[in-house]
C-alpha cells in the first residue's frame, strides 16, 4: 500500500496485544499496518531467556490459534515461535524496527511520524506499546554504571560473582532463585519488610526456604542510596545504619511503566496520580477520537493488573467499535484500574 494513502487502522507496537489488534482488523476486512520499534514481540524477546510464563498456554493465545506447548505453560522460546507463526498465518502487515515518535490528528486522518521521519497515515490508530521500555529508575548515584542493569537476561553471565538485586517483586524473586542455582552469591535489597505480597504463591516457599538456609541473603527495610563500582550502599530505615554490600553486578528490578511521554505526544491525557490514560472502559478509545489504547499501555502504575491474558481482549472491543458492531465485553479485571 502506498504510504500516502491512509490505512484503516495503524497499530503501534507488535506485542501480543498489538498483534491481536492486527488480527481483528484483518478479520474485519480493514487495511492495517503494525509499526514495531524492535523485532516482532520485542518485549518477550528481551525477557529472561530461561523464563516460563505463569499463564497456561491457552490463556495467552491470540487470533483463536491453539498454542501447543511441551508443558502446560509456555517458555520464552515457545512464545516467540507461536506469536511469529500467528503473525505469519494471518499475513499481518508488520514493519519491524520502526519506532513511532508521535501521532497527530489532522482533520479525519492521523499522521504518524517515526523517529526516522517516515510518515504513515491512518483513519484510526491503536497504541499497543506495552510498558517494558521504561524501567522505574531509583534515581540514585551510580545507577547508570556499566555493572548495573534494569533487565535480567540470563544466569550464566553471573556465575561465581556477587550480585545485588534491588526489588522484591516477581522479577526480583525469579532472578534471585535462578542466580542462586547458577552459583551466584545473591543478596536481595528491599525497602519493605518482606518480599512483596504479589509474588507468585508457588515461588514464596522456595525463596523463603533458601533465605532460611542462608543461600539467598536479604537486606530488608533498607533503601539503596548509592551504587559504587563494587558495592551497593544501603540505609536501614529502622536502625539508621548505613552499610556497603559488595557487588560485582547490580540488578535494579523495580518494575516498568508505560511511556507516558509518548502517550502525551499523541495527545492522550493521563491521570496525574496514576498515569492511567483517559479512555472509555468499554471501547478503549482515548480522549482523542479515533485513537485507542490496547494492552498493558493503559495500565499506568498498575502494570500488574493488565497482562496478555486480559489485554489481548481489548483488540476485539476496539475493532468492534471501529466497525460499529456491538462491542465485545472485556474481562472485568481491566475495569478495576
Ligand atoms: C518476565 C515476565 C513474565 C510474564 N509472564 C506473563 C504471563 O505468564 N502471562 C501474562 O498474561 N502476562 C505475562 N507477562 C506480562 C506480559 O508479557 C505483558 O503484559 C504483555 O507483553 C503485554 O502485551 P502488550 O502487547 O500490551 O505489550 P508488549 O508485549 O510490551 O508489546 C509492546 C510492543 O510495542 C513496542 N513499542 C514500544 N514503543 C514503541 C514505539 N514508540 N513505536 C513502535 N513500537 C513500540 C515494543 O517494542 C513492544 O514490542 C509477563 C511479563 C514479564 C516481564
Amino acid at each position: 500500500m502506498n504510504t500516502n494513502q491512509p490505512y484503516d487502522v495503524l497499530i503501534v507496537g507488535g506485542g501480543p496485544c498489538g498483534l491481536a489488534a492486527g488480527i481483528e482488523a484483518s478479520k474485519s476486512g480493514l487495511s492495517h499496518i503494525i509499526l514495531e520499534k524492535g523485532s516482532i514481540t520485542e518485549s518477550i524477546r528481551r525477557y529472561p531467556k530461561l523464563m516460563r510464563f505463569f499463564s497456561t498456554a491457552e490463556n495467552i493465545e491470540i487470533g483463536g490459534i491453539p498454542f501447543p506447548v511441551s508443558s502446560v505453560k509456555a517458555n520464552r522460546n515457545e512464545a516467540l515461535q507461536y506469536y511469529r507463526k500467528v503473525a505469519a498465518y494471518y499475513k499481518l502487515n508488520t514493519r519491524v524496527f520502526t519506532e513511532v515518535q508521535r501521532v497527530q490528528k489532522q482533520g479525519d486522518v492521523f499522521v504518524v511520524t517515526t523517529t526516522k521521519n517516515e510518515i504513515f497515515r491512518a483513519y484510526k490508530v491503536i497504541l499497543a506499546t506495552g510498558y517494558f521500555d521504561k524501567p522505574r529508575w531509583l534515581g540514585i548515584p551510580g545507577e547508570d554504571g556499566p555493572q548495573v542493569s534494569h533487565y535480567y537476561d540470563e544466569p550464566f553471565k553471573y556465575s561465581f560473582t556477587k550480585v545485588v538485586i534491588i526489588g522484591a517483586s516477581n522479577s526480583a524473586v525469579e532472578a534471585a532463585l535462578e542466580l542462586y542455582r547458577h552459583d551466584v552469591d545473591v543478596t536481595v535489597v528491599h525497602r519493605g519488610p518482606d518480599f512483596r505480597s504479589t509474588v507468585k504463591y508457588w515461588l514464596i516457599p522456595d525463596v523463603k526456604n533458601r533465605v532460611k538456609e542462608g543461600k539467598i541473603k536479604t537486606v530488608f527495610d533498607s533503601c539503596a542510596t548509592r551504587i559504587g563500582p563494587d558495592f551497593v550502599r544501603v540505609h536501614n530505615q529502622l536502625t539508621g545504619e548505613i552499610s556497603n554490600i559488595p557487588a560485582d553486578f547490580v540488578l535494579v528490578l523495580t518494575g516498568y511503566t508505560p511511556d507516558a511521554e509518548l502517550l502525551q505526544r499523541c495527545g492522550v491525557e493521563l491521570n496525574p496520580d496514576t498515569q492511567v490514560p483517559v479512555y472509555d472502559r468499554e471501547t478503549f478509545e482515548t480522549n482523542v477520537s479515533g485513537l485507542y489504547v490496547c494492552g498493558t499501555v493503559l495500565a499506568g502504575i498498575y502494570t500488574e493488573k493488565v497482562f496478555i491474558e486480559n489485554g489481548r481482549e481489548h483488540a476485539q472491543a476496539i475493532i468492534d467499535h471501529i466497525v460499529g458492531r456491538e462491542v465485545h465485553k472485556v474481562n472485568e479485571l481491566v475495569q478495576r484500574i
